[in-house]
């Protein structure tokens, strides 16, 4: 048993983290403490840090991507035993509700989410042991490992976004994390061409050196002129916005063709709306689906696209602090300064 204190980062609000001297925590029946390894700074985690989120009530432990190595095992935990390298993700359907029981485990009525990665130690509920902790594969670190959960989360949008070989695929928000694991992807799906849409700033280059085919910079230029230039007037066959912006919204469903498919990937926040063209809607044919979250099962499709190299990590993290320098992480990211910021505690 792990006991004692750790330092550990607390949610106190928006705008307000702290790194903290908190009890290690106790794990109950079925759940295991993972010591951390390395954990990574999410466009969920920034939101929350910038305008506060409906799940995380503060004072709250703070972090969800992250890996490690099992420090305890609670009682009747057979998968996992001490010193082994896993990742976890932050949630895991009940198997048992109207929606899980129709395949839909993403929109689980009694989801729960487990927050604490930015910690020396986190506690995984028994749920998520039993369905979503993997031993992480040889020849992955620690820090492209926790990579497991928004990958888990782009493989649902990959999904929806049904790309074909030589399919033109526009990213809104392409340049951030999520955009550039949707530009692997749809690569590696046969995309003819990705065209990234975000502001230009540091993360640019990282798009480049993974062979984005066009960047758009939607501060100077006019991204739907652009890409219509780009695809002798007709716009993109798949658009995915991963931005979570309303105006975004509005911007990738124009980005596409006549029966092209739109993935709205990014949230928004709570209460926003955006107006729908009917005519396009209609007579255009467009495909628009909004994706949510992941399942077991894109969990376990993540872990083998880490795996193997088809999804590559390396690439998108491009800072590692400290657990002492969280805030500065955030305000990267926030600033485009960084695609990913790794924390090891
Ligand atoms: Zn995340
Ligand atoms: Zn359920």
């Amino acid at each position: 048993m792990v006991s004692g204190k750790m330092k550990a980062a607390v949610y106190h609000g928006p705008g307000k983290v702290a790194i903290e001297e908190v009890d290690v925590p106790q794990i109950g029946e079925g759940e295991i403490l993972v010591r951390v390894r390395a954990a990574l700074i999410c466009g969920t985690d920034l939101k929350t840090f910038l305008r506060g989120h409906r799940l995380v009530k503060p004072p709250s432990p703070f972090g969800h991507e992250f890996a490690g190595e099992v420090a305890a095992t609670g009682r009747g935990v057979t998968r996992f035993s001490e010193g082994m390298p896993v990742v976890a993700v932050n949630s895991a359907p009940c198997n048992v509700c109207f929606f899980c029981k129709r395949g839909q485990h993403n929109l689980c009525e009694d989801i729960f989410f487990n927050w604490g990665g930015f910690a020396e130690y986190v506690r995984v509920p028994a749920r998520v042991v039993g369905q979503n902790v993997h031993p992480i594969p040889e020849g992955l670190s620690y820090k492209e490992a926790a990579l497991l959960e928004p990958l888990a989360c782009v493989v649902r949008g990959n999904e929806a976004a049904g790309i074909e070989l030589g399919d033109s695929v526009a990213i809104a928000g392409g340049t951030g994390p999520i955009g550039l694991m949707h530009l692997q992807l749809a690569f590696h799906q046969g995309a003819k061409e990705v065209i990234a849409i975000g502001l230009r700033d540091e993360r640019w280059a990282v798009a480049q050196e993974l062979g984005v085919s066009h960047l758009i910079d939607a501060g100077s230029e006019d991204p739907v002129e652009r890409v219509l230039e780009l695809t002798e007037g007709r716009g993109a066959d798949v658009v995915i916005e991963a931005a979570g912006v309303p105006e975004v919204w509005e911007m990738a469903i124009a980005l596409a063709r006549k029966g092209g498919r739109v993935v709205l990937f990014g949230g928004c926040p709570v209460g926003t709306s955006i107006p729908l063209d009917t005519s396009r809607l209609h007579y255009d044919e467009l495909n628009i689906k909004g994706v949510f979250h992941h399942t077991p099962g894109s969990v376990e499709r993540a872990l083998h696209l880490l795996a193997s190299g088809v999804v590559k990590a390396k690439p998108l993290i491009t800072t590692v602090l400290p657990l002492e320098r969280l805030e500065e992480g955030l305000l990267m990211m926030k600033e485009g300064k960084a695609v990913k910021v790794a924390i090891t505690p």
